[in-house]
């Protein structure tokens, strides 16, 4: 087959795990050809909180602040809240079910705040994309291809080949790339080499109504960044719609634009036309009939709970929604993805530059598929909680209209058997934290098990089952630990100072030999003593680095003042030397640390991948 164009990384997809994979590789010198079969990013709303982890990718990567930027103000975005109806005037209508502070806002803030220097993002992929899309194409002129789609690939030993069709003009022409990066959303590239999604299959369907309209006059709150409504409907049962701002210039209750969300089983979608999904969730909102609401695109989502049975597929990688797919309880699905995308580039970047072994690449899977795997269940357990929270009401789904009109009656009267039914219903709202307070979820996966740590034999932290508690630890495998340092005069914080591309290493206060050894490494290095007593911090031995200070860092390392931590461009703590050891000397430790890491070991066992490409 002729082949009409090379180039190390070819990316199909560009949502949002393929473009931030455009720009997380441009940022490491590599070039890449992104192709996407739409004409234009997403036309729908979708996913629109950015966890923190998200947060210190993008700022890894100049991207941060235009998304906080274009995004909701935190006060703004604060808080989950539950509503009877946006409108009607039944004795239980427009009520507050329950209300709870989320995704780190309000008296979550310092609990966050003390994990991450960064904040929650709220900005749909509507708008994120384009913006995503700007930064890739900004950095790789040419190389990111909107109407332009992969139709089919095959890979030898040392190549991929995709055949690609120009939408605007029909040609079809055949790309040759190194690697190839599926994130496609499933839709082709897993299916074309046989991979396959295990788990629940569509278990329902999405149906998402992106709409203009006023509704400050329906709420009196301003903080939530999601609404849901359980309202009863006139023969006696819940109906239910997220209703969820999406600004896009001004927010909470004066947001312009909403994303309006109700389920349906499969089957049930597939007899709705698009008027009865507008007149069903009009009535549920219990709207006046006269409130303009314009309906700007209406679009269908089959939920399943799925992960890949291969993430990799000898020059050909899944990330996002092509590996994982899963219900949006929990704002999992998009901060995976992307947090794949960041986990995959650095090594692609490090293996094409010569710096790493191929065996680095074998660390993906290994390390990706137990998260997704993670945050499918969470997913899955968090979409059904929603069922025993609004059981919680009395109202049942078997229960005659009268008597569920009476329970919810009953549920907000000002009496003493209503204020124990509220508080009742406040315990079963309360187990929905592991769907909007998740930090231990979010931060504390670890790749301690990955084929490129290098293990310390020291225990692993405590696990919180339910995800809420997050314990940061500096164990090998796990996310550096956030800490403010002081440097110089400079507040900075520890993700600060791991720089795209770069290994770097943080010694304890008498590390001065660890710098030395790092630095001539060619690898980032600083001296990290405890917060110095007073303004003037003692003086150093001629010719020693000045060290940073940091409190709480000195807690958090999990090593001597003679000990260090290794990190790996994505942040993650890839080795720590508890204190030098006098046997190995500090060069050949971080040597040996640094052959595991890049995967320049021997692997035992190569994989047929890797057997194949040395
Ligand atoms: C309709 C819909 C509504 C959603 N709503 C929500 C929501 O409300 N909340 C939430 O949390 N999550 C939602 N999600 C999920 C969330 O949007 C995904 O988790 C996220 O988009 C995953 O990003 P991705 O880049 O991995 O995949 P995608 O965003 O799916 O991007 C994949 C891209 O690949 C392109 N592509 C596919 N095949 C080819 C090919 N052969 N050649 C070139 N390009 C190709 C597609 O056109 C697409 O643009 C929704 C998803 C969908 C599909």
């Amino acid at each position: 087959m002729s082949v009409d164009e090379t180039v190390p990384v070819l990316i199909v997809g560009g949502g949002g795990s393929g473009l931030l994979a455009s720009v997380v590789l441009a940022d490491l010198g590599v070039e890449s050809l992104l192709v996407e079969r739409h004409p234009s990013t997403s036309r729908h709303p979708k996913a629109h909180i950015l966890n923190a982890r998200t947060m210190e990718v993008l700022a890894k990567h100049g991207l941060a602040d235009e998304v906080y930027a274009a995004g909701s103000p935190p006060e703004r975005s604060s808080a989950m809240v539950w509503l009877t109806s946006l409108g009607g005037d039944e004795p239980f209508d427009r009520k507050v079910l329950h209300r709870v502070d989320a995704y780190g806002g309000g008296a979550l803030r310092e609990r966050y705040a003390a994990a991450s220097a960064y904040r929650h993002g709220n900005l749909g992929q509507l708008w994120l994309e384009p913006l995503l899309r700007r930064h890739a194409e900004e950095r790789t002129p040419g190389g990111v291809r909107f109407h332009h789609e992969l139709l089919d690939l095959t890979q030898d030993e040392a190549w991929v080949t995709a055949r690609i069709r120009d939408r605007d003009t029909g040609r079809v022409y055949t790309v040759r790339a190194l690697y190839v990066i599926g994130a496609d959303g499933g839709k082709t590239v897993g299916a074309a080499l046989g991979v396959r999604m295990a788990g629940t299959p569509t278990f329902s369907e999405w149906i998402n109504l992106h709409v203009r309209s006023d509704f400050s006059a329906f709420l009196d709150h301003d903080d939530a960044v999601v609404n849901r409504v359980s309202a009863l409907t006139g023969d006696g049962r819940f109906e239910h719609c997220g209703v969820v701002p999406m600004g896009p210039d001004s927010w909470g209750r004066s947001s312009r634009e909403w994303t309006l969300m109700v389920t349906r089983s499969p089957g049930e979608a597939a007899a709705l036309d698009d008027d009865a999904v507008v007149a069903g969730v009009r009535s549920t909102l219990k709207l006046p009939a006269d409130h303009p609401m314009e309906v700007v695109s209406i679009s269908r989502w089959p939920v399943e709970g799925t992960v890949a049975d291969r993430f990799r597929v000898g020059r050909v990688f899944l990330v996002g929604d092509a590996a994982h797919r899963h219900p949006p309880s929990g704002a999992l699905g998009l901060n995976t993805g992307m947090q794949d995308a960041h986990n995959l580039a650095w090594k692609l970047a490090a293996v094409l530059a010569g710096t790493a072994g191929p065996a680095l690449l074998r660390s993906y899977e290994a390390e990706r598929r137990p998260v997704a795997e993670r945050v499918v269940r969470r997913a899955l357990y968090s979409a059904f909680n929603q069922i025993s929270m609004t059981a919680g009401t009395g109202v049942s789904p078997v229960g005659s209209p009268a008597w569920n009109r009476a329970q919810l009656t009953a549920l907000f009267a000002d009496t003493e058997d209503g204020e124990t039914r509220r508080a009742i219903l406040g315990e079963y709202f309360a187990t929905n934290r592991i769907t909007t307070e998740h930090l231990g979820l979010e931060l504390g996966y670890d790749y301690a098990d990955s084929p490129c740590v290098l293990p310390d034999g020291s225990a692993p932290p405590p696990r919180d089952p339910l995800g809420v508690d997050h314990h940061p630890s500096a164990r090998p495998g796990h996310r550096l630990p956030h800490a403010w340092l002081r440097l110089g005069d400079e507040r900075v914080h520890t993700h600060h100072l791991v720089r795209p591309g770069r290994f770097l290493l943080l010694a304890g206060a008498a590390g001065q030999g660890w710098v030395e050894a790092a630095t001539a490494a060619g690898i980032d290095a600083y001296r990290v003593g405890p917060q110095p007593p007073s303004p003037t911090p003692p003086a150093e031995p001629p010719g020693s680095t000045p060290p940073a200070h940091g409190g709480d860092w000195s807690r958090l390392r999990g090593h001597d003042d003679d000990g260090a931590v290794l990190v790996r461009p994505d942040g993650v703590i890839a080795a720590r030397a508890h204190r030098a050891d006098a046997r190995e000397g500090k060069s050949q430790w971080l040597d040996r640390a640094l052959r595991v890491a890049t995967g320049r070991t021997e692997p035992t066992t190569p994989t047929p991948e890797e057997g194949q490409q040395r």
